[in-house]
């Protein structure tokens, strides 16, 4: 693709080395302690900063500015663009930005979903710039990632409660650390790699498909002769167009900074995946709204669409967005890292302990933080994790974990060993001591957890505010627990084996994907929810409140707007989808069936007129006429059961009535059509098959 990625990285991003250029060194030292340390940024900082941004941004031919935010549960994020023009004096105008224009914004936050939160008349919202995630310019905007607040101050993204998520983990990692005899660590940082993966389908196809264009999932349609049965398209050749998208999105994401790493195609067919880097949690949050945003806009260009549904098609695997995850020191200890003698990594091994009670605690909280509506149509699936939460901890650490249940210490671990390929032209490879498990949705891959679970449409904001918040719950429960101890090391060992102990439920090393875990999990009692309106109301347990008020990260009222705003979506996406499938059945499918079966009716007289036998043409027309008759039906009472369920009281009525009777109704709506579509005739089918999107 002729770049040099050294040279074009981070070229639109106004990051430390340009402060440091160009700002003055006590306004950068101030800035840089603020970023790491924590600070408010005073009116004449503030005033500092903008003035060199602005010359900077004019300088990357920038004539507008936008705070950047994300509304809650609005997957892509949310822009309003001011230009740069002052007020005219003379007929002549200035380019202006300042300080406040920097800090500070007000979007009018009416428009978006604040579950109960701010009244329609009490309009104001605020957002407040994010000073550790850093300012780009991007399509000539100089754009400022930032937090967004009610007027009232109540979160209304998923940005600021990761923040103060991410602080609680720190404070309550490093004091747990001093405890420890640790008197270097300063703080503790949690990391994210998130892989995002995506299909992308021929727009030209896409455009013929309405359950596409207004659900972003296929509503109905047969899979084809071929499907992903051979397992041929995982890590398989990358097509000409698809290749040349992807260099284009990675010179995109690499002048912003990202560090767009590993693209291949993922297990179905169109389907793709990217990763960049891991970087800190907030900034990874911006970056994936930001890849998501370019992987959108970018896929128009190549006549292609890019679909971020967890399930766009059925029968073939959806896609998720996986959350590596690990808290690292400002110097350098991963606390998910083993080592090679993990045996003797006592800090390890009670972070572990940790992360089981701690997991095994929010379990249906962690469920919910990592979907939206589409993802219940992947976990469980088949090829996602399924919806019950456990912990893979590989051979290596769960012997580990083994032990010191039976004896209360462990003394030896396994050896990862070599691998040799037994040929002496190829080199002897050190293996991982760990394989992989693809079952489980919260796997160890050695130095980190994997959190497979995340929908691919979905912020991972919610996701890393649980992650971290439960990690600084746990850290506070060892602190109070060790605190005063007379012998550390042993009172360490002691409530380490106590937390695996009562947690070793949440442990599962097996296949994920079984019917027999399903019944194990159920007798262990963990909790197995397939559709997240049943996981909803984790949002506002016990457990949950108070995790999240004791660290200030989000309070019982803006906890119970957020239940609301999860129950208005899944209303809001299934209304869409059922009203679609009407829409589809009676202008597209019922009049393609009375069509087709005139066109058979005509046949079945002109053979019979002709002396000719006409069984089977009848024996099709009766079918079809049948098939005709069960969609006008089905059509009906999904129309009747989706006005209701859009009527009920409160939006958790709704929703549950949207998740029992209109899923049943459209499950009873497609069958009669994708039925359908396997005798019609193809030149006769109003919609591009799965075959004709997928194998193109
Ligand atoms: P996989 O083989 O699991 O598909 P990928 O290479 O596609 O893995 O993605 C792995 C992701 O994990 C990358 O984003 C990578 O940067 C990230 N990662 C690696 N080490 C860490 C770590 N210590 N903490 C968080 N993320 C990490
Ligand atoms: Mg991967």
């Amino acid at each position: 693709m002729g770049v040099n990625i050294a040279e074009v990285f981070g070229q639109d991003v106004f990051d430390e080395t340009v402060m440091k250029d160009r700002l003055p060194e006590s306004t950068y030292k101030e800035i840089e302690k603020i970023m790491h340390e924590g600070g408010n940024v005073t009116p004449e900082i503030a005033d500092i900063v903008a003035q060199a941004m602005k010359e900077w941004a004019i300088e990357k031919g920038a004539t507008h500015f936008t705070h950047v935010f994300q509304p809650y549960i609005i997957s892509i994020g949310a822009e309003k663009h001011d230009s740069f023009a002052s007020v005219p004096t003379n007929g002549k105008i200035d380019n202006t930005f300042t300080g406040k224009d920097l800090i500070m914004s007000e979007p009018d936050a009416s428009s978006f979903p604040s579950g109960g939160l701010r009244n329609t008349f009490g309009a104001r919202g605020y957002t407040a710039w994010d000073v550790t995630s850093p300012v780009y310019v991007r399509e000539d905007t100089l754009c400022i990632p930032t937090a967004f607040c009610s007027y009232t101050g109540e979160s209304l993204d998923t940005k600021a409660p990761l923040l103060k998520a991410m602080h609680a983990v720190s404070k309550y990692g490093v004091r747990l650390l001093r405890l420890l005899g640790n008197t270097t660590s300063r703080r503790i940082l949690s990391y994210v790699g998130p892989e995002q993966e995506y299909f992308l389908v021929p727009k030209a196809l896409y455009d013929k498909r309405p359950d596409l264009i207004y659900s972003g999932r296929t509503l109905f349609g047969t899979m084809p002769p071929k499907g992903q049965e051979m397992d041929d398209q995982y890590f398989g050749a990358i097509r000409e167009n698809v290749k040349a998208f992807m260099d284009d999105v990675n010179i995109q994401l690499w002048k912003l900074g990202i560090s767009a790493k590993t693209q291949h195609n993922e297990v179905a067919p169109c389907q793709h995946e990217i990763a960049p880097i891991f970087s800190i949690s907030n900034v990874a949050l911006d970056n994936n709204y930001l890849i998501m945003t370019i992987l959108k806009n970018t896929a128009l260009k190549y006549g292609l669409v890019c679909l971020l549904h967890e399930k766009p098609f059925e029968g073939i695997n959806g896609s998720g967005k996986h959350n590596n995850w690990s808290l690292t020191t400002d110097d350098g200890i991963n606390l998910f890292k083993p080592g090679k003698n993990p045996e003797e990594n006592k800090l390890f091994q009670l972070v572990l302990a940790c992360l089981m009670s701690a997991v095994d605690r929010h379990a249906m909280l962690l469920r919910t933080a990592a979907s939206d509506t589409g993802n219940d149509h992947r976990l469980g699936a088949h090829e996602a994790p399924p919806a019950i939460i456990s912990m893979y901890l590989g051979d290596q650490i769960e012997d580990i974990v083994n032990q010191i249940l039976e004896k209360g210490e462990a003394t030896s671990s396994l050896s990862a060993g070599k691998i040799n390929f037994g040929i002496n032209k190829l080199p002897v490879l050190d293996k991982d001591p760990t394989d992989r498990n693809r079952t489980s949705p919260f796997a160890f891959t050695g130095n980190r957890f994997e959190f497979r679970m995340v929908a691919s449409g979905n912020s991972i904001g919610d996701t890393n505010t649980v992650l971290s918040a439960m990690m600084a719950e746990a850290f506070l429960d060892a602190i109070e627990a060790l605190e005063g101890a007379e012998d550390m090391d042993k009172a360490v060992a002691e409530y380490t084996a106590k937390l695996m102990r009562e947690h070793q439920r949440i442990v599962f090393n097996g296949d994920g994907y079984s019917k027999e875990w399903e019944e194990e999990a159920a007798r262990r009692g963990l909790p197995n929810c397939k559709s997240i309106v049943d996981a909803i109301p984790s949002i506002v347990a016990d457990s949950t409140i108070e995790m999240f008020e004791k660290f200030n990260i989000l309070s019982r009222a803006e906890l119970e707007a957020r239940e609301d705003i999860y129950y208005s979506e899944y209303k809001g996406v299934r209304n869409i989808e059922a009203n679609t499938m009407i829409d589809m059945a009676n202008k597209m499918y019922i009049p393609t069936a009375v069509y087709y079966s005139k066109e058979l009716a005509d046949t079945v007289i002109a053979v019979k007129n002709a002396g000719a036998d006409a069984t089977a043409q009848v024996e099709l027309l009766n079918e079809v006429s049948a098939k005709l008759l069960e969609m006008k039906n089905a059509t009906k009472e999904l129309a009747r059961v989706t006005a209701k369920a859009f009527g009920a009281e409160t939006s958790k009525e709704s929703a549950e009535l949207f998740k029992s009777e209109v899923m049943a109704a459209m499950d009873a709506l497609r069958k009669p059509v994708d039925e359908l579509e396997t005798i019609v005739d193809k030149e006769t089918w109003p919609v591009p098959s799965y075959g004709d999107m997928l194998f193109y």
